[in-house]
């Protein structure tokens, strides 16, 4: 199964909607990923704007 990740936060989605943002704006086409688990003490995540813990693409096309 192909993962889904969401256009608008990278996110990768599991469900029918982004459980960040509530977009259904998906995209199939993305390669990289981080997985943020304390986004308030990662540097990542901040940089990404990333406020809830998960799994992120790094490129979405
Ligand atoms: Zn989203």
């Amino acid at each position: 199964m192909v993962e889904k990740v969401c256009r608008e936060c990278h996110r990768v989605v599991t469900g029918q909607t982004c459980a960040v943002c509530g977009s259904t704006n998906f995209s199939t086409d993305w390669s990289g990923y981080v997985i943020i688990i304390d986004p308030a003490r990662s540097q990542i995540a901040q940089k990404m704007q990333v406020k809830l813990a998960g799994k992120y693409a790094l490129k979405v096309r």
